[in-house]
């Protein structure tokens, strides 16, 4: 069973590093993470290439995505999508949908977590993940 966090001091936005013709959804990646041993898909949220807000983890569930300290204080989001047609290189290739998604999704969880501070995977792990700066983006929405 997954258990609840005691807070959330982040909304952690993550991509599936994923070339933009991959169609990844909420049961894929938990294909990928359930063959690493994990319990069940890492995020909380994953947000398709067509917009379409899926659950992962239940929102209060601490996740596995950005290292025990983290997850114990975090919800997840992942964008699927966030590398070139090579499969490595980064680029914020997400689609107008999945923008739109990731604002509803993350004014929402700003409403139910007020003391949340909005980040990317890569402002606080060693990573290029989501491939896109996270508060720059937040600022332009008015997050
Ligand atoms: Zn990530």
């Amino acid at each position: 069973m997954t258990r609840n966090r005691a807070s959330t001091r982040y909304i952690v936005i993550h991509s599936s590093a994923t070339p933009p013709n991959m169609p990844v959804d909420a049961a894929t990646i938990d294909r990928w993470h359930r063959a690493r041993g994990w319990l069940m898909v890492g995020y909380n949220r994953v947000i398709r290439r067509d917009g379409v807000i899926e659950q992962g983890r239940p929102d209060d569930a601490v996740g596995a995505h950005a290292g025990p300290d983290y997850n114990a204080v975090s919800v997840a989001v992942c964008m699927a999508g966030g590398v070139a047609e090579d499969g490595k290189t980064p680029e914020a290739n997400f689609t107008p949908e999945q923008w739109a998604s990731l604002e509803k999704l993350v004014r929402e969880w700003k409403d139910r977590y007020p003391e949340a501070q909005v980040v990317g995977h890569r402002d606080i792990n060693s990573t290029e993940c989501p491939s896109f700066a996270v508060k720059e983006w937040a600022a332009s929405v008015g997050l």
